[in-house]
């Protein structure tokens, strides 16, 4: 990680943009494998013990669990989205600190009647 020396929040801002920009879809949520028997009567996977499998994606919605089936060919995708989400947020921490004190020498350097 190289900092410039003196970077403003413009271009804190310009860096944020240009990193997020790769980072679409970004989801949040944890993708949970599960196996589980079905309805069917006598199905050969239920009675060998392999049952079906399952993905499930968790998350929350203002506050509430949410639960989103996933079929299994959509599951590549999602873990994607779910890396970025990560990526995402990761970006988002550094960028406080960065931000801030970008802030910080803009104001350093403005008149001091300016100054708040
Ligand atoms: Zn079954």
């Amino acid at each position: 990680m190289k900092e410039a020396r003196f970077e403003s929040p413009t271009d804190v801002v310009r860096w944020l943009q240009d990193e997020a920009a790769g980072l679409w879809p970004a989801l949040l949520g944890s993708l949970s494998f599960r196996r589980s028997p079905c309805v069917r009567e006598n199905c050969p996977a239920c009675r060998s013990g392999e049952q079906h499998s399952s993905y499930v994606l968790y998350g929350r919605l203002k506050g509430r669990r949410v639960a989103v089936y996933v079929p299994e060919e959509l599951v590549p995708e999602v873990r994607r989205g779910l890396d970025n989400g990560r990526a995402l947020q990761e970006l988002l921490q550094q960028a406080a600190p960065r931000y801030i004190k970008a802030l910080k020498q803009e104001r350093a350097r403005a008149p001091k009647s300016k100054k708040r």
